[in-house]
């Protein structure tokens, strides 16, 4: 039987046209699927939607890929590599986080617990869920926040930064109360928290209760109207146990997670 041979002209025509839209990849989906759509004896409107749906996944997983790496994760962790059977009271709460809901409704989520419990691991793989969802993440200690907003403040920049700040989806703040903060510094942090407030989410992650946190503002007021308005509209999981980095060393605990988060001694 003789297959119906595009003419070479309507081959190039097609480059042309994938060319114009700024959709190469078009081209090869074209022809390939082209084979398979006279084999398989597709519909005209099955090999349409076949093509445009290859350019579609093909943008989006480009797309989170450079979300991703614009993001400036320490390193790259997702929820499949997260061992849920060390944190199995959280599995649920991670997995509803997981839909990304949280940040259509500009809801927080702060993770709490000691030293080495996962806490950056989830916001990490939380922020990568998002960026192949298409909101725009940060992620930043929240030391290096504090020194990017200090220096937006003296160029007298503040006011535009925390705008353009309000067009990322996600901001996650990791490492709260690791170090604590100057007065100056606890109010630009109280800033990013108010400016994100109801419009765009925030994770935090923190080693401390937040009954620490006076310490780490400087001020149990500034800290209390901080803690208000981050956990207003937010999910709070505190993970427990001992150190993932430390299983099967022999060492239970790090002196550092002999606090506990909430707040007493181990
Ligand atoms: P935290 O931020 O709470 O100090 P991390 O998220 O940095 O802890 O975790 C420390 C290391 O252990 C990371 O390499 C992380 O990927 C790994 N880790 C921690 N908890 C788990 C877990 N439940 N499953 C898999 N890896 C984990
Ligand atoms: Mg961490």
């Amino acid at each position: 039987m003789a297959a119906v041979k595009t003419t070479s002209d309507t081959v190039k025509q097609i480059h042309y046209l994938a060319g114009a839209l700024k959709a190469p990849r078009i081209t090869e989906a074209a022809a390939r699927l082209a084979d398979q759509a006279r084999d398989a004896g597709w519909t005209h409107e099955d090999y349409l939607a076949a093509v445009l749906e290859r350019e579609v996944s093909a943008r989006n997983a480009s797309g989170a890929q450079l979300r991703i790496r614009a993001a400036g994760f320490g390193s790259v962790k997702t929820l499949e590599d997260f061992d849920f059977d060390a944190q199995p009271a959280i599995r649920q709460q991670i997995s509803a986080l997981a839909s990304g809901a949280f940040l259509a409704q500009a809801r927080n989520l702060v993770l709490l617990g000691p030293p080495g419990t996962g806490k950056t691991h989830l916001a990490t793989a939380l922020g990568v869920k998002a960026a192949h969802a298409g909101h725009r993440v940060l992620f930043a200690t929240a030391t290096d926040w504090v020194t990017h907003l200090t220096e937006a403040h003296r160029q007298g920049q503040l006011a535009r930064e925390l705008a353009r700040l309000r067009r990322y989806g996600l901001i996650i703040v990791d490492e709260v109360g690791y170090l604590p903060f100057e007065p100056e510094a606890a109010n630009l942090f109280f800033q990013l928290v108010s400016s994100r407030y109801e419009h765009a989410s925030l994770i935090l992650t923190s080693n401390l209760p937040f009954t620490g946190w006076g310490g780490v503002f400087g001020d149990q007021a500034v800290a209390a109207a901080m803690i208000d308005r981050i956990v207003h509209h937010a999910d709070v999981i505190t993970l427990k146990g001992a150190s993932y980095r430390l299983r099967g060393r022999g060492i239970d605990s790090l002196p550092s997670s002999r606090i506990t988060t909430d707040g007493t001694e181990s």
